[in-house]
């Protein structure tokens, strides 16, 4: 049977901080990742969703340290992926050492397996992981195969975007649809369906096969497509089908009169937004398209913003900052500012 997920997170509570750095970095490399906070709401039954979490997915990540490998719950969450892999025959259980204390205190049923070493080269551990639960799953995500780079620049500009800290947005929208327009790497939906439902309050995302003739918006000589023009349609079906927000992404060029290029563009208010990747995947001296993930999100974010009513912020960390360049869109955060985020109502802003 197909499964949902690639990798289920096996952490102790207390090691928070670094498996979702861990959850966060393999779901932007394109990978389903099961991770409880994503996946455990309100009124969950945590332990349901605990077992259907690890039988939906076919590998569990466990990370070991002081903590968790005194865990019961870890312990339980391995058994069971254990009795798996002996059913199977096939590899489940991925051990991750992220303390390097730990490395003397592995639990007997994993010890005679090779295990990554978070806990001396985060990196290089990730790069095994990914290798460990599949190659094939990481397809380039730009015509020019990402080059995965290790520079200090790169590093810190994914650590700057992956672990600010974030207000989260206090705006709940009940539904998101979003609509591919002309062909759009699958890792972009993957992306967005994982994260948009955690920035607004739980909304759900959908994909939304509709058709939408671009072609129309295209200006001849340029080559690029009109993004208010597509808006326009998008908003009639958005009326039609219901949904609180429609969201385009398309890898078309998008431009508006007067801009050579646009990342993306919104009603303001409305309810139809639209991204292109087109750009979103070049590449900078510090990184290139093994960003697009973090960037899809970043202007979606900020295009949804806009048909709250949100206007462009000055702070350059929020992600209502406007972005001229990628640079822009690489230093701002994912999520709204505080004072964007009272704008939008928020009590915790
Ligand atoms: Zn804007
Ligand atoms: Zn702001």
């Amino acid at each position: 049977m197909p499964k949902t997920y690639d990798v289920f997170i096996s952490h102790s509570s207390e090691d928070k901080a670094i498996a979702e750095k861990i959850a966060q970095h393999l779901s932007f490399r394109g990978l389903q990742v099961w991770y409880d906070d994503w996946e455990i709401l309100v009124g969950h039954d945590i332990v349901d969703k605990v077992y259907g979490g690890i039988r939906d997915s076919r590998f569990l990540l466990v990370l070991l340290s002081e903590k968790s490998v005194r865990s019961k719950w870890v312990q339980q969450e391995i058994n069971v992926a254990r009795i798996r892999e002996i059913e199977s025959g096939a590899t489940v259980v991925l051990p991750a050492v992220i303390e390097p204390n730990a490395k003397s205190q592995i639990p007997e049923s994993l010890r005679t397996k090779r295990y990554a070493d978070i806990s001396a080269n985060f990196q290089s551990a990730m790069r095994e992981i990914e290798k460990a639960v599949s190659v094939t799953k990481l397809t380039p995500v730009s015509v020019t195969p990402p080059v995965y780079r290790t520079t200090s620049a790169y590093e810190t500009a994914l650590a700057e975007t992956v672990t600010r800290p974030t207000n989260g947005t206090t705006f709940r929208l009940q539904s998101i649809a979003l609509v591919p327009i002309g062909q759009v790497q699958s890792e972009s939906i993957a992306v967005l369906q994982k994260r948009l439902p955690a920035k607004f309050k739980g909304a759900s995302c959908q994909v939304l096969g509709v058709e939408i003739d671009a072609e129309k918006s295209r200006d001849a000589r340029s080559s690029q497509y009109h993004a208010t023009k597509i808006l326009a349609d998008l908003e009639k079906d958005a009326k039609r089908l219901q949904a609180d927000r429609l969201l385009g992404v398309t890898d078309l060029d998008l431009y508006e009169p007067g801009m050579n290029f646009v990342f993306g563009n919104a009603l303001f208010p409305g309810r139809a937004a639209i991204i292109s990747t087109c750009r979103l995947k070049d590449t900078t001296s510090y990184g290139g398209a093994e960003l697009l993930p973090v960037r899809v999100v970043k202007e979606s974010v900020h295009e949804l913003g806009h048909t709250l009513s949100l206007a462009h912020c000055k702070d350059p960390s929020c992600v209502m900052y406007f972005s001229s360049s990628l640079r822009d869109t690489d230093r701002k955060g994912e999520d709204y500012c505080r004072s964007c985020s009272r704008q939008l109502g928020g009590q915790d802003a």
